[in-house]
């Protein structure tokens, strides 16, 4: 054993009578905050990585949300930060936090403040998408705290706005997420800008060889900590499929929907075109849901997350984007109103429901070409799921008729009338007196969207595609679904 885990252990003897945080050797102000803020005993993972990281160890996690992985990483640094005292330098953060979305961040900045009541620690976030300024306002001069998404620190500790010489403290959050998000090498050149005795903390649900590399590169025998996944710890969600044509999945969402009994729901979506659909379609089947994915914009985000957290919005559709990392209490059911493309999402999305041992429901609509995509999510979760009801027998539903002043009906399923490549709407779906010119003659024959009309600007923004991207070799697997969402 060496002089660093000697000390572990004995702190950790010398604290073993007293209870919950204090016995990991939380103390004085912190610990009254902390009780106060709400947390009850220590979970695992707080019980593993709090005191190590004390002893001045770096750690490596693999852990998900909902773990409590949040306070086993704010904890010690709070408390070193607590005992250090107040003196900052300008444009300086004492510790850094990096979170792959900036929901996860500004999650994981409301916990550190609710923890850290009454102790004058002063926190900041940088995230993109929202204005710069007010974030370069903030750290003008000097925060105890900063969490941020990779992409605008970089931004900004290029331009010197922000300095990290002095960070002592890094915490990588989901950084499996980071890596499919594309974020690796910004993290690289933040964790390299930081004080070179830093420590460090590394927290990942899975861990491909790129993270156990990364944490190689940036860690100093870090302690290993492992909390077994939800996969195999949710006994409280309850799961099933319900098999129905793409067609007939709007129907059969209603349907569910109406029930009373459904309290707030999350209803997830294979792509931000589909989450679109989906929703548009719940609201012409009088339901008010709010959506949340890549293409919409920090603030749109912000406030559906808020009003779903509240409880003033009940329906939230959402891409895998949300599948991780949000916590938001009390949602009685997850709807997969398509399987995602990759299984693993299938873990993350149902754990959105059944939080902090209450119950939940998580019900997945299967088209009879999703069934691959089911089989591996039951290799995954290694059950099978029950089916509930089945569809199948029954005929499409007619096409909905469009509202006076209504452009044209939408598809039924997420993607329906789309073909396998998600380009253009089939013949059957095309209107009889449309000639069958290529795509690109017929949107020639469009007229241009007036920029300037708010609704037609948005309408614009919201199915524009991105421009198309030279093809370089395989787009399956992880990249492609961070993309999609
Ligand atoms: P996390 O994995 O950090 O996202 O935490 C999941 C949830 O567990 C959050 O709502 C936390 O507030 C909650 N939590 C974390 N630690 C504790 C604790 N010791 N006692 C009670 N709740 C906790």
């Amino acid at each position: 054993m060496n002089q660093k885990e000697n000390s572990a252990v004995e702190q950790k003897q010398s604290h073993a009578e007293l209870p919950g945080f204090a016995a990991l050797g939380l103390s004085g102000a912190l610990l009254k905050a902390v009780a106060q803020s709400g947390l009850s005993d220590p979970k695992p993972i707080q019980e593993q990585a709090i005191p190590p990281h004390l002893a001045g160890h770096d750690i490596l996690g693999i852990a998900q949300t909902g773990s409590g992985k949040t306070a086993a990483f704010s904890l010690p640094i709070l408390q070193k930060i607590v005992n250090l005292g107040s003196k900052r330098g300008p444009k300086s953060a004492r510790a850094l936090i990096l979170a792959p979305t900036r929901e996860l961040a500004v999650q994981i900045e409301e916990m550190i403040r609710a923890v850290s009541k009454g102790l004058h620690i002063s926190t900041a976030l940088v995230l993109g998408g929202v204005s710069r300024n007010s974030q370069v306002k903030k750290i003008k001069l000097g925060v105890d705290i900063l969490v941020a998404t990779p992409g605008r620190l970089v931004d900004l500790v290029r331009e010197g706005d922000v300095s990290l010489a002095e960070t002592r403290y890094l915490v990588l959050d989901e950084a499996d997420r980071m890596l499919d998000m594309g974020f690796l090498p910004d993290v690289k050149r933040l964790a390299k800008a930081t004080h070179p005795k830093r420590q460090t903390a590394l927290f990942s649900a899975t861990m491909p060889a790129e993270i156990a590399a990364l944490a190689e590169s940036l860690m100093k025998e870090p302690v290993r900590i492992e909390i077994a996944p939800q996969s195999t710890t949710a006994n409280e969600i309850e799961q099933g499929v319900v098999m129905a044509r793409k067609r007939q999945k709007r129907p059969v969402l209603a349907r569910m929907l109406a029930d009373e009994k459904m309290g707030q729901v999350i209803v997830f979506a294979r792509t931000k075109h589909g989450a679109d659909i989906v929703t548009r379609n719940l609201e012409r089947d009088g339901f008010a849901a709010a959506v949340i994915h890549g293409n919409k914009s920090q603030n749109a985000r912000q406030r559906a997350l808020n009003g779903f957290r509240e409880g003033s919005i009940r329906i939230l559709v959402a891409t895998d984007i949300a599948a991780r990392g949000i916590d938001v209490p009390g949602i009685s059911h997850v709807i997969n109103y398509d399987l995602p493309d990759e299984a693993e999402s299938y873990v993350h999305r149902i754990g959105r429901t059944g939080r902090n041992g209450a119950n939940g429901v998580a019900v997945t609509l299967c088209d009879p070409s999703e069934t691959d995509k089911l089989r591996q999510v039951e290799r995954i979760i290694r059950m099978r799921l029950p089916v509930l009801a089945s569809h199948l027998d029954q005929p499409d539903p007619e096409p909905r008729k469009p509202e006076p002043g209504e452009p044209r009906a939408e598809p039924h399923g997420a993607d329906a009338g789309r073909n396998p490549h998600g380009k253009s709407r089939s013949a059957h779906h095309r209107p009889k007196n449309l000639s069958r010119k290529p795509p690109r003659e017929a949107a020639k024959d469009q007229p241009a969207p007036n920029r300037h009309h708010p609704a037609e600007a948005e309408r614009a923004e919201r199915t524009a595609k991105p421009p198309r991207k030279k093809f370089r070799g395989r787009r399956f697997g992880r990249k492609a679904a961070a993309k999609a969402a």
